[in-house]
């Protein structure tokens, strides 16, 4: 009566090797989206604290990681990029959709590219200084002029 299924076969041992290996990067080079060792990873920002557990976003000696919908934690290099995630409050939204790159030998990731969901839509966002006519991904003042830059979100094509 039970007819073969041989695609539901073929994903069951998928998620087998994917929790198999989960942890030791095969997981994250087996991403289907990933280019050139890049993976997009949509989850939100959560802070990680001693012996890899998840720990609330106060005070020092926490990292900051990406936690995907499947439980998968992305180690994020502490950089400009990534505080801007964190402290830039006009992006209104925790959902993020992030380009990584695996930083050098380490555990964690460098991102190339930062995206954000909001109402189920795919924003970009940037910084623009007018008086050097550049655009720029990290918050705060312009790395030339050292002007306020100006915040802008547009949707993703
Ligand atoms: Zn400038």
């Amino acid at each position: 009566m039970i007819a073969p299924k041989p695609f539901l076969k073929g994903v069951s041992h998928f998620v087998l090797l994917g929790v198999l290996f989960l942890g030791s990067g095969f997981a994250v080079d087996a991403d289907l989206s990933a280019s050139q060792g890049n993976s997009v990873v949509r989850g939100t920002l959560v802070c990680i604290g001693k012996e890899s557990k998840e720990v609330p976003c106060i005070g020092k000696g926490s990292a900051w990681a990406l936690k995907a919908a499947n439980g998968q934690i992305y180690l994020l290099k502490s950089d400009k990029l990534a505080e801007t995630l964190i402290e830039e409050k006009r992006l209104r939204s925790k959902d993020f959709q992030l380009t990584l790159r695996k930083s050098g030998d380490s555990d964690s990731h460098e991102i190339v590219k930062s995206q954000f969901f909001r109402d189920g839509k795919l924003y970009d966002f940037y910084y623009f200084c007018d008086v050097c006519n550049i655009t720029i991904h990290t918050s705060g003042l312009c790395m030339c002029c050292r002007q306020e830059t100006e915040y802008h979100e547009k949707l993703a094509e």
